[in-house]
């Protein structure tokens, strides 16, 4: 197993992804049916198990979005993909089948890959 890049992913910025994520999503939405909040915030979370998970209000409004930093180390080309993953969760908060079929048509990831977390 490789080790997490020290470097790549603290300086990566993940708010700048969620609004490219948003606008591409917006852009192929033809009924221009989704909205999102034009900002959301987005963190590195080492404790997190998930590659990533949003934390959504009571009414699904998306209070942050974290990222798993050990996960995205070793799979980056994964990013872009869960992005969308999470962002559609704002529209769709389970895993049910229209989360399913909006996932498939904007690409996003429907189950990141399984990593064993190492003790240090
Ligand atoms: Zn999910």
């Amino acid at each position: 197993m490789r080790e997490p890049s020290k470097h790549c992913w603290k300086s990566y910025d993940l708010i700048a992804l969620y609004k490219k994520t948003i606008k591409k999503i917006q852009k192929e939405d033809k009924l221009q049916r989704f909205y999102f909040p034009p900002e959301v915030n987005c963190y590195w979370n080492t404790k997190l198990k998930a590659a990533a998970r949003i934390i959504l209000n009571g009414d699904n409004e998306p209070q942050r979005i974290e990222f798993n930093p050990t996960y995205f180390a070793l799979f980056p080309q994964d990013l872009e993909k869960v992005m969308i993953h999470e962002v559609l969760h704002i529209k769709f908060p389970n895993h049910g089948a229209s989360f399913k079929l909006h996932c498939k048509i904007y690409g996003g990831l429907l189950y990141s890959k399984n990593i064993e977390r190492r003790k240090s």
